[in-house]
């Protein structure tokens, strides 16, 4: 049996910031992947919040050489009304851009990092076991070739694969309805010529019933995505290309942006994504990233969520294994769950539409609309933000005061 500091199941962004964050602070590291890199997943709309991590971590030099699509803010429309916000507007915080990512590039060029700071990854291996009360890791590459790790923490980061949920029965129904994204991407999409050119576009599509998710990269190529739920889907009767096709070449605004573009790979799909868990750790692991809460791709929460698990996590190993005691009720869990929860308040919000009235309000005032600019930049954790104290009260009297 190997013996190894903290084991880390999966390399994504989670599993990536991390690993590179405890080798730096000298332990040994083992990173566990399923899959070879590049590998693709879906998530490539990132939040200011996440060059402030990835900074912190060392780790952001490499993703701004990347040259990847920089993303300066969101634009929300339907056919009738838009609003555009630019994340640099927002209550003073550090970071005001963010990019747009391929997350094959992305993923990958975070884990080099990691690597080459001295992280030690296995790719090809999956983990299939785990006694939590021993810490024992059981790991199967693709030959069949079983291995154990004994490691003093544990951490989860196998994203959708959701290792330690299923293994130790932590899985929880999301609060969230079931909803399904049907996407591709295109060539040569129409931008918009103005400073919006490199933002999110989010398109509401009928009353609500769906909304369209348009992300430029820095090579032309855009990711088109449509997120509804399934009973909205099923009621079409078509297949996801058939379906993708409807959606974004009747809708006026992705019909003209798109009218000229050529879809460059298949349509794919995924659903069911939204998840919960009882709770995000135990004595010997860590749940972050995916592995723990998913709520909802709308405001491209995500990555920044992982990689604030991921770096939460690892700092709080690290003063841990260097003989602090921790409170992880109060330091891990209660701390993610805070920004998760200011999220959640803003994707209920969403699909209610009460957000919608207020994004697309002309009444609200500039202090208010950077309070939101600053949590839609996903600076969910700062508490001197009034939106961000009481999320949901502060949401719900902006919404009475514009409707009147
Ligand atoms: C439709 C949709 C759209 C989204 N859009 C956005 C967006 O625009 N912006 C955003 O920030 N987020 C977005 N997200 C969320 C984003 O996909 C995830 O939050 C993000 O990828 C989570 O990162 P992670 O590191 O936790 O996991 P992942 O990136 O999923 O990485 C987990 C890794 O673990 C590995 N693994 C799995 N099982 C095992 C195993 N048994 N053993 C070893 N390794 C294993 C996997 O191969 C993978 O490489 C979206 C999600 C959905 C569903």
């Amino acid at each position: 049996m190997k013996e190894v500091d903290v084991l880390i199941i999966g390399a994504g962004p989670a599993g990536a910031v991390s690993a590179a964050k405890l080798v730096q602070d000298g332990f040994r590291v083992k990173v566990i992947e399923k899959l070879t890199f590049p590998r693709f997943v879906i998530g490539e709309s990132l939040l200011p919040k996440c060059n402030e991590i990835l900074e912190n971590a060392n780790m952001l030099e490499s993703i701004q050489k990347a040259k990847f699509q920089l993303k300066g803010g969101a634009v929300f429309q339907n056919e009738d009304e838009y609003v555009a916000l630019d994340f640099s507007k927002n209550l003073g915080e550090k970071w005001g851009t963010s990019f747009q990512v391929k997350r094959e590039e992305f993923d990958k060029l975070l884990l080099e990092d990691a690597i080459n700071k001295g992280a030690d990854v296995s790719f090809n291996v999956s983990v299939v076991d785990y006694d939590p009360d021993k810490n024992i890791i059981t790991t199967e590459d693709i030959h069949g070739n079983i291995e154990q790790y004994k490691a003093k923490k544990v951490l989860d980061a196998s994203g959708y694969g959701r290792v330690l949920p299923k293994l130790l029965d932590l899985e929880m129904d999301s609060s969230l309805a079931l909803r399904r994204a049907t996407f591709a991407r295109v060539d040569k999409d129409e931008r918009p010529a103005d400073e919006t050119n490199g933002y999110i576009v989010i398109d509401v599509i009928g009353d609500n019933d769906a909304w369209v998710w348009n992300i430029p990269f820095s090579d032309g190529s855009t990711s088109v995505g449509i997120v509804c739920t399934e009973e909205y889907f099923a009621s079409f009767e078509l297949s996801d290309e058939a379906f993708w096709e409807k959606i974004i070449f009747e809708n006026e605004n992705t019909a003209k942006r798109y009218a000229n573009s050529k879809r460059i790979v298949d349509v794919g799909s995924i659903s069911g994504y939204s998840s919960a868990v009882k709770k995000l750790y135990g004595d010997n692991y860590i749940l972050t990233g995916n592995a723990s809460e998913f709520l909802d791709p709308v405001f491209s929460s995500g990555v920044t969520l992982a990689l604030e698990s991921g770096a939460k996590a690892a700092e709080l190993v690290s003063r841990e294994l260097k003989g602090e005691t921790i409170d992880y009720a109060k330091e891990y869990e209660a701390y993610m769950m805070r920004g998760i929860n200011v999220f959640r308040d803003y994707v209920n919000a969403w699909y209610d539409g009460s957000l919608q009235t207020v994004l697309f309000s002309t009444k609200k005032n500039e202090e208010i609309v950077r309070k939101i600019i600053s949590i839609l930049s996903g600076y969910v954790w700062n508490q001197s933000n009034s939106f961000v104290a009481s999320s949901a009260y502060a949401l719900e009297k902006t919404y009475e005061a514009v409707r009147s």
